[in-house]
């Protein structure tokens, strides 16, 4: 009865695959270390980007997470707009101030990587969301011309398909029009959201993606991988090789010309065979048999929002998109309480809920209020483990006495 953060999930052939990869313990950092791990890599980068619909010019490396993918689509950005700072660094050089934009509701990864990357947290400019906690568009615009009348450099922007807290997705088209106009980098977060783009009824979430420069999927999210692996597309994904491509005197007989190695493609040079567990799970579930769990997985979540909807002591807080709820538990009487009674409320449930050690769900804050979160994706999850946490929840609220009893 775990259903906090993102449900991930791994399966018997994922344990099989890491199982397998342990032992072989090999380095894919080049072709020739390892033409299998080299080769396997860029047989399940490819098959991801066919499943989610992405054009043929965007290629891809497989990192352990997001966070460090992103990391790395912002030094290219940042690299192609004040070319050769690879070489000559920030320091001391009259460079623009970049900022960076991404929508009030987007994953901390943006700032980190401009505080890894010496863009500055301070540059991460949060656009306010609408009321669907999708990326404001005209603020985002007023935004970018206020930065541009105080001599900033608008250098990229960050769409999320798939938020962490209520899985929110960003209208990308429209964003994407804004970063044409002004030649901003286009990155797209679906870290978390993009594993369901292979589904034909989510097909209108990718809406946009071939306008961008770079997306980040997390298939240790959605696509059934256990942690960690993450796939950078970058559309030419030279663009990436040329700012990290540095091959030092002792590893120069193994990066021959024309075969791929991967150490090119990021900071790392050792790496995980990452690949051959990816390649196990795809393989043995098969796209459809992927699907269909993804599908149970919405099918469980229409379910707790029907119980949601119809107990009137709770309400949604977010809209439903993908296997992310947000509700909360209403208060009535709020004229006699504080105003921070509400959070604190939601706040109490989830964490006698937690400590029970029954059943575990998550909180988060959504425009100033905390609201209970459930996010659904667990393979051995089923509609009575649901159920269960529902009871929990329903029997919890009673008992702190602020809910009244169920008529
Ligand atoms: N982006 C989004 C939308 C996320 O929800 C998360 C994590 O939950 C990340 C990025 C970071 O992912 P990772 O843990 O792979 O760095």
């Amino acid at each position: 009865m775990f259903l906090g953060y993102f449900g991930w999930t791994t399966t018997a052939p994922g344990i099989l695959g890491e199982i397998v990869t342990a032992p072989l313990n090999v380095n894919a950092m080049t072709w020739r270390t390892s033409p299998a791990a080299t080769e396997l890599e860029t047989l399940v980068i490819d098959w991801v980007r066919q499943w989610i619909g992405l054009p043929a010019e965007f290629g891809g490396v497989v990192y352990d997470t997001a966070s460090v993918g992103i990391m790395h689509s912002l030094a290219v950005a940042r690299e192609e707009a004040a070319p050769s700072t690879r070489t000559l660094g920030l320091s001391a050089r009259n460079l623009p101030r970049f900022r960076i934009y991404t929508s009030d509701q987007a994953h901390s990864s943006v700032e980190k990587a401009a505080i890894a990357l010496g863009l500055g947290e301070e540059n991460v400019q949060r656009v306010p969301s609408d009321a669907g906690f999708r990326m404001d568009v005209a603020a985002f615009r007023a935004m970018i011309e206020r930065d541009l009348s105080e001599k900033f450099r608008p250098l990229a922007v960050v769409a999320t398909v798939g938020t962490t807290s209520t899985a929110s997705v960003d209208p990308v088209p429209e964003i994407a029009k804004i970063c044409r106009r002004h030649k901003m980098w286009l990155h797209i977060d679906a870290a978390y959201g993009g594993g369901f783009a292979i589904l034909p009824e989510y097909k209108w979430i990718t809406k946009g993606w071939s306008e961008a420069d770079s997306i980040v999927i997390n298939p240790h999210k959605t696509l059934f991988v256990p942690l960690d692996f993450s796939i950078l597309y970058v559309r030419d994904v030279e663009r990436l090789r040329r700012v990290f491509r540095l091959v030092p005197e002792y590893l120069r007989g193994d990066t021959i010309e024309a075969e791929k190695n991967y150490m090119d493609y990021g900071i790392q040079l050792g790496r995980r065979f990452r690949a051959l567990k990816a390649w196990v799970i795809w393989r043995s579930l098969g796209r459809r048999g992927m699907a269909d769990r993804l599908r149970d997985q919405m099918r469980l979540t229409n379910l707790l929002v029907d119980w949601i909807k119809s107990d009137s002591r709770f309400e949604l807080a977010a809209p439903v998109v993908m296997p992310v709820v947000c509700f909360r538990l209403i208060v009535r009487d709020e004229s006699s309480r504080p105003s921070t009674a509400k959070a604190d409320m939601n706040t109490t449930i989830v964490e006698r809920i937690n400590t029970s050690g029954r059943a575990y769900l998550t909180q988060t804050k959504l425009r100033g209020s905390t609201v209970m979160r459930i996010g659904l994706g667990n393979v051995l999850t089923t509609e009575q483990h649901l159920r269960k946490m529902w009871e929990l929840i329903q029997e919890t609220a009673e008992l702190e006495g602020r809910a009244p009893s169920r008529p």
